[in-house]
């Protein structure tokens, strides 16, 4: 069965695709498969977003309810202009305090990891549910 990492992968071939018919070089850094590079980090760098206290990526759009794949080129990309600084969490301390694990207030992201394994098939998304950036949050 396809996951969602398979739609992003597919998405980002299209791309890729539609450059190289311009005439430059690309070539997809897959979504789950990094070789290394944080795609996090180029999306911080690239304008898309700041580091919240969660430690996840935070899009002005969608929040922290975002994954990314990247491309490679030679082609002239223009900047986005950056959406806040990084200390744009402001006051907030919903994710600290509601990640059952206690992961996030010190950076334990090991304690993440655990528990979400004893979770089985299913996923935790609170920290990225109740961020004031992503619509779940918006609401209250
Ligand atoms: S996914 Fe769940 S356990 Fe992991 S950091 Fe977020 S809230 Fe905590
Ligand atoms: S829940 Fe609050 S503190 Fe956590 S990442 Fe979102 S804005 Fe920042």
């Amino acid at each position: 069965m396809p996951s969602n990492w398979d739609g992003i992968d597919r998405k980002t071939k299209k791309i890729v695709r539609l450059i190289k018919d311009r005439g430059y070089d690309a070539d997809i850094i897959f979504a789950f498969k990094r070789d290394g590079i944080s795609l996090q980090r180029l999306a911080v760098e690239s304008g898309m977003g700041f580091i919240g206290k969660s430690g996840l990526v935070i899009t002005e759009s969608f929040g922290p309810a975002i994954r990314f794949s990247g491309i490679l080129t030679d082609a002239e990309i223009k900047i986005q202009k950056k959406l806040k600084p990084e200390n744009s969490c402001g006051d907030c301390v919903r994710c600290i305090v509601n990640c059952p694990a206690g992961a996030i207030e010190k950076k334990e992201s090991f304690k993440c990891s655990g528990y979400t394994e004893g979770l089985g098939q299913k996923d935790c998304s609170i920290c990225v549910d109740i961020c004031t950036y992503s619509d779940e949050g918006r609401r209250g």
